[in-house]
């Protein structure tokens, strides 16, 4: 999707308008830190409060210079930064006190979730005494950190071949902070935290969930009574897994579901990831498909072209022709939203692909008369000449990178194109306006003809007569 038309994920008048990047020293409006892409703010917001456990804080009010992070607003789903410390000494306000009512909350949260909370670290153990892989389950045991010197104790631990993994539920009191403290404790301390979760909804999430999901290769693991009956069993650690697939930019993401053992999860200690499906990957993977798919469009096109090529003289008004157009090239058919980046676009009611400059190209390019009922291709150079000037610093540019010049030299008997040549040369000196290329097919023309790039747009550009 064009990022530009992308809805920006940032509040509308924030307290903090901009914010110091510790990195770079730059200041930077807050819409353009927090941007449009929210898997990418979801994993920056991760590392913006990891940096301030670290004590190198990423960014800084400008105001003030106290650190600050990244946080939502609930109403309106949109983000902001907010001071790690508000003392009074800064204009901007952006930690507000908890109404009654939003501590009553979460006073009745905290209370019907212990109870669930509970169930899940016993699903947990025996779903994990029940697999044969782990050894050392534990729950509610204290792990000593030898590097670090502290001390966490997760819900769960467990020993599977070597590798200490923490095991913790995920609950609605779990903020931010306590996801990048413990990510930074097991990091270094050798082991691997585990996140469970009770449900995982496809919208309506709350923003902790997200926090996980988009720092472990969106994948997400949830236990249930469910789960751990088929663990037992099975003799297996089974648990569900939610995860999103890349689809094309356009596309809605959408989530998928399965049923997965421990042993089929990849573990990656070093990135504090465990996921079944591979999603970086795979969107790796599907980028370079789609670039590949657009790579063929310019041959299909041309294809395409030289079939219809001399039969039409307006291509929007024939449907038939258009109904051969290649299924795989996108264009813009001048109503609705523009699909890809390809340049080819007809629109309502008006022929917009320049038909008699496409016939010239494809002419130069396959060294003989395409579209235009010439027998010679010397009359095709001669036409361009004669009615296209605004087009002739292109065309001697496609002569020269298809290597016509001996072609034209052959079917020149009378010498009238050398004669030509001459002619027009001197004119571009004395009135190079006349030459001046005509830029409104520019975009097209590098899309079909990459290899004439660049296009000299002036007699004088360098590129124009190259000295050889
Ligand atoms: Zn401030």
């Amino acid at each position: 999707m064009d990022g530009s038309l992308a809805r920006s994920l940032a509040v509308v008048r924030p307290e903090i308008a901009s914010v110091l990047d510790s990195l770079t020293g730059r200041e930077q409006p807050v819409s353009e830190v927090l941007g449009h892409d929210y898997e990418r703010l979801m994993q920056l917001r991760l590392e913006v409060k990891s940096a301030i456990h670290e004590g190198t804080p990423r960014y800084l009010c400008a105001e003030c210079f106290t650190s600050v992070y990244i946080c939502r607003r609930r109403e309106s789903r949109r983000f902001f930064f907010r001071h790690s410390k508000e003392d009074g000494r800064c204009s901007a306000i952006t930690r507000g006190e908890l109404s009654q009512e939003q501590i009553n909350a979460r006073k009745y949260n905290g209370a019907k979730e212990s109870h669930l909370h509970q169930q899940m670290k016993r699903w947990l153990v025996e779903s994990l005494q029940a697999s044969g892989l782990f050894t050392d389950v534990h729950e509610e045991k204290r792990w000593s950190g030898s590097i670090t010197g502290e001390w966490r104790k997760p819900d769960v631990v467990a020993n599977l071949r070597g590798l200490k993994i923490a095991f913790e539920v995920q609950l609605s009191t779990t903020f931010l902070d306590v996801i990048a403290e413990r990510r930074l404790f097991y990091l270094k301390e050798g082991g691997l935290l585990f996140w469970v979760f009770a449900a995982f909804d496809d919208d309506a999430r709350r923003l902790t969930l997200d926090d996980v999901f988009y720092n472990n290769n969106q994948n997400a693991f949830i236990v249930s009574q469910d789960t751990r009956d088929c663990s037992v069993a099975e003799r297996e650690f089974f648990l569900d897994c939610v995860w999103t697939e890349p689809l094309s930019p356009l596309a809605e993401p959408k989530l998928s579901r399965k049923r997965v053992s421990f042993g089929d999860l990849t573990l990656d200690r070093s990135g504090q990831r465990a996921f079944y499906f591979d999603y970086e990957s795979a969107r790796s993977q599907r980028e370079a498909d789609d670039a590949a798919d657009r790579a063929t469009w310019p041959s299909q096109f041309e294809e395409w072209f030289l079939e219809i090529a001399g039969r039409y003289t307006s291509l929007y008004d024939q449907e038939d022709a258009l109904a051969s157009f290649p299924e795989g090239v996108p264009v813009h058919w001048g109503d609705g939203e523009m699909l890809t980046d390809t340049p080819l676009r007809f629109y309502g009611g008006e022929r917009r692909l320049p038909v008699a400059m496409l016939d010239a190209f494809y002419s130069a390019k396959h060294g003989r008369a395409v579209g235009i009922n010439r027998k010679h291709f010397i009359e095709v150079a001669h036409y361009v000449a004669a009615s296209y000037p605004h087009y002739l610093l292109w065309f001697r540019k496609a002569l020269e990178v298809y290597g016509r010049g001996s072609l034209l030299r052959e079917q020149d008997r009378s010498g009238s194109w050398a004669k030509r040549v001459k002619a027009y040369r001197q004119e571009m000196e004395i009135d190079p306006d006349k030459y001046a290329a005509d830029q409104s097919h520019q975009l097209l023309f590098e899309f079909l003809f990459p290899e004439l790039i660049p296009l000299p747009q002036w007699p004088g550009d360098a590129s124009a007569f190259p000295r050889t």
